[in-house]
């Protein structure tokens, strides 16, 4: 392990920037007692319109460049890169070490993608990049040698369990080739807290209201990531996550419910064994394992207390009020732009539901029918994916505003 390791994240005033803020700070006082050999400099950070939280965090770390995307504030100590490609000009412009992307939606395919050409680590945290793009984060990364590391409890999980089945962890960690994890590994088993819908009937389901979709009853995330937690969509794009990030298709893929998010996923080998990471809901632990990886460093967070917890409980999904994860199936057997479409029609409908022009209910809907009338195609290309991208939003948005 080197001395410094130069980081830049993107999506730095989002809940899992601030967090991983936190973990290097942490880790540099780790380093300045001793305790940790490297030393983290936070070389850039890009983020969307919150100029106030940028300042604060470019005091804290006077060597990052700064990106601000929408550049109306001009209360920065410093200089910012500015415009929609601050996020992929910082990973040109800097040549971090280590990406941490953690831009939310569409938005962090492009800089994902940018620092995977170029052979740079990926602390992957944007699901959209491998829900839209994984074909060519995949083959970029099998070209490039850079490393996918998952943020994600669920993947971080997986990816840790994966330990335990040496021939398949070297075979999909890093990438290449992706058909190792069938070594030994029968099934990656995904847990869902289930939202806090897990329990309302269908009949009350459908009008449900933004506020209660926004109170989740575990994880601490964005409103978006806690919309789509409430429909089950989180968990489906983790299954097109897990999908390229292990290689494996849908029939080796399960979610069950979990609701008290203390076993963040398992992987079921051949011999029967099931091998589950356990841990308190603090993202801190999977955001600092994917930047220490593969060594493990002191964290702040509470221990787990299993007596104290008391209980595990476990139940299958109910695929008729979510069906969002049987349309991640459908996506994973379509390919090409299908998870483009699939997660644009998503983020449309998303934002639809938060300003109330649309009941929760048909958050499902306009993703099931986008995907049939926006046809997935074969998708070589960003600027593809792109195109997908955009059809996907101006179908749901016609779709609106034609009142169906
Ligand atoms: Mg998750």
């Amino acid at each position: 392990m080197g001395d410094v390791c130069r980081i830049a994240i993107l999506g730095s005033a989002g809940s899992i920037g601030t967090q991983a803020l936190d973990v290097l700070a942490h880790l540099n006082r780790e380093h300045a007692e001793g305790r940790w050999a490297t030393r983290y400099e936070v070389v850039g950070l890009a983020t969307g319109r919150r100029a106030d939280v940028l300042a604060m965090q470019a005091q804290h770390w006077p060597e990052a460049t700064l990106a601000l995307r929408d550049a109306a504030e001009t209360s920065l100590p410093r200089a910012a890169i500015t415009g929609a490609d601050g996020a992929e000009r910082i990973v040109r412009e800097t040549k971090p070490d280590l990406v941490i992307a953690a831009i939310v939606g569409f938005a962090g395919v492009a800089p994902t993608l940018a620092a995977v050409e170029l052979g740079i680590d990926v602390a992957l945290a944007n699901k959209e990049s491998l829900v839209a793009a994984g074909d060519l984060i995949i083959n970029a990364a099998q070209r490039t040698g850079a490393q996918l590391r998952p943020v994600d409890s669920e993947h971080s999980a997986l990816w840790q369990a994966l330990a335990a089945a040496p021939r398949a962890h070297d075979a999909v960690m890093p990438v290449p080739p992706l058909d190792g994890v069938a070594v030994g590994v029968r099934r990656l088993i995904l847990t869902a807290s289930g939202g806090p819908f897990r329990k309302t009937p269908a009949a009350d389901l459908y009008n449900a209201t933004p506020a209660a979709a926004l109170d989740h009853p575990t994880w601490d995330m964005g409103p978006k990531v806690t919309i789509d937690c409430a429909s089950l969509t989180n968990k489906a794009l983790e299954l097109l996550e897990a999908h390229w990030l292990f290689g494996v298709g849908p029939d080796r893929l399960a979610v069950v419910i979990h609701p008290q998010s203390i076993v963040h996923s398992m992987i079921e080998m051949d011999d029967g064994s099931v091998i589950a990471q356990l841990g308190t809901t603090d993202m801190r632990t999977p955001i600092q394992y994917a930047i220490t990886h593969p060594e493990r460093a002191q964290a702040p967070v509470s221990r787990l207390n299993l007596a104290e917890v008391g209980r595990l409980d476990f139940e299958e999904p109910d695929h008729e009020r979510f069906p969002a994860l049987r349309l991640a199936e459908r996506v994973m057997r379509d390919g090409g732009t299908a998870g483009a479409i699939f997660n644009a029609a998503n983020e449309a409908a998303v934002e639809a539901f938060i300003d109330g022009r649309i009941p929760f209910g048909r958050i499902g809907e306009l993703v099931r029918d986008a995907l049939d009338e926006v046809v997935p195609q074969a998708a070589s290309t960003l600027d593809e994916i792109k195109e997908a991208d955009s059809r996907a939003r101006a179908w749901v948005s016609e779709r609106l505003r034609r009142g169906r």
